[in-house]
C-alpha cells in the first residue's frame, strides 16, 4: 500500500457534529471546544454554518462563535449555503468557506431548496466575491457517492459536477458520502479515476460512519491518492435522513489510525483528548469513537 507522509484532517464537528446533535451548546462551550481544538493542532476547523437559524437553531450563534474564535492561529471556516449566508459570513470575519451543493437534485432542493445546477449558478457569484473578499475557498459535494432519494450516485455524476465546480474556479473539492453509504471498493473506483482525470484539483473526502465503513473508505482514499480528510471529535451528528445513524468519523480514531500507519497528522494527541474529554463532559455521554468505547483513550493517555 503506498502511503503519505502526511494527512491533513480538517476538523468539523463544531458544524457537522454540533448542528445534528439533539442538545444544544451555548456559545461559551463551542468557544471553549474550538479553542481546545485549536491547541490540538489543527490547521483549519469547520466551525459553524451560516444557514438560516430557522433550519438549524443550534448554529443560530455563527457571528457571536466566529468574532470570539477568528484570532486563533488557525484558519476558521463556515459552511456557506447561499448569498444570505455569505454575508453574514464575511461581516463575521470567517477566514474560509465551505461552498455546498448537492450531487442530486432531489437532496439538494431538499436540503438548499435547489438543483445541482441552481446550486453551480450561485457558487459561480459567490465564489467570485469569495475571490474578491480574499477568503479561502473549499467546495463541498453533499450526496456524492448516494443519495437518500436517488440510491448510489453514479460517477458520471460526479464528474459533471466536479467539471462545473474546476470550471467555476474551485481547486479544492470535498466530496461527502453525506448519508454513510459509500464503501471501499466505490471510494476507491471513483476516487482513483477522479484524482488521475483532474490533478489541479486537491480531492478531499466527508464520511460518515452510519455503517461503520468510515475509517475503511478513508483507507481506500488514501489509496486512491486523496489525503484530506473531513472529520468529527468523538464521532459527534447524526444525520437526519438516517434514524439513529451516527455522525462523521471520528477525530480520534482517524488520528489513531494515521499514527500507527505511520502518517503524519502534526494533531496532538494528548491535546485532542482534552477536547475530547470537553465534549463528553458537555453531552454526558459516551462518545462515537472506537478509542472511546473501548475505553482505550485512558490507556493511551497514560
Ligand atoms: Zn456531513
Amino acid at each position: 500500500m503506498m502511503i503519505p507522509k502526511k494527512l491533513k484532517v480538517i476538523e468539523v464537528g463544531p458544524r457537522d457534529g454540533l448542528q445534528n446533535e439533539k442538545k444544544n451548546l451555548s456559545v461559551e462551550q463551542k468557544i471553549a471546544l474550538i479553542q481546545l481544538l485549536a491547541e490540538s493542532g489543527f490547521e483549519e476547523i469547520e466551525a459553524t454554518s451560516f444557514v438560516h437559524p430557522k433550519w438549524i437553531p443550534n448554529l443560530a450563534d455563527a457571528e457571536e462563535v466566529i468574532s470570539a474564535t477568528k484570532h486563533l492561529p488557525i484558519n476558521l471556516f463556515a459552511l456557506i449555503p447561499n448569498e444570505k449566508g455569505y454575508e453574514r459570513a464575511v461581516k463575521s470575519g470567517i477566514h474560509g468557506g465551505t461552498f455546498v451543493l448537492s450531487a442530486s437534485d432531489s437532496h439538494g432542493q431538499s436540503n438548499l431548496n435547489k438543483t445541482t445546477k441552481e446550486s453551480i449558478r450561485e457558487l459561480k457569484i459567490l465564489y467570485s466575491q469569495a475571490k474578491q473578499d480574499g477568503l479561502l475557498t473549499r467546495a463541498s459535494v453533499s450526496t456524492a457517492f448516494g443519495c437518500p432519494f436517488e440510491g448510489i450516485t453514479s460517477l458520471e455524476r460526479v464528474r459533471q459536477v466536479v467539471d462545473s465546480l474546476v470550471e467555476i474556479g474551485f481547486r479544492r473539492i470535498g466530496l461527502c458520502d453525506t448519508i454513510g453509504i459509500a464503501n471501499p471498493y466505490q471510494t476507491f473506483e471513483y476516487m482513483s479515476k477522479l484524482n488521475q482525470d483532474y490533478k489541479q484539483v486537491e480531492f478531499e473526502l466527508h464520511f460518515h460512519n452510519t455503517y461503520g465503513r468510515g475509517l475503511a473508505n478513508v483507507c481506500a482514499g488514501i489509496e486512491a491518492g486523496v489525503y484530506s480528510y473531513d472529520s468529527s471529535i468523538g464521532g459527534l451528528g447524526g444525520c437526519p435522513y438516517a434514524p439513529g445513524a451516527t455522525g462523521n468519523i471520528s477525530t480520534e480514531d482517524l488520528v489513531d489510525m494515521a499514527q500507527a500507519m505511520g502518517i503524519e497528522t502534526e494533531i496532538n494527541f494528548t491535546e485532542l483528548l482534552k477536547a475530547s474529554e470537553l465534549v463528553s463532559s458537555y453531552f454526558n455521554k459516551p462518545l462515537d469513537s472506537q478509542l472511546w468505547r473501548t475505553n482505550s483513550l485512558v490507556a493511551l493517555n497514560k
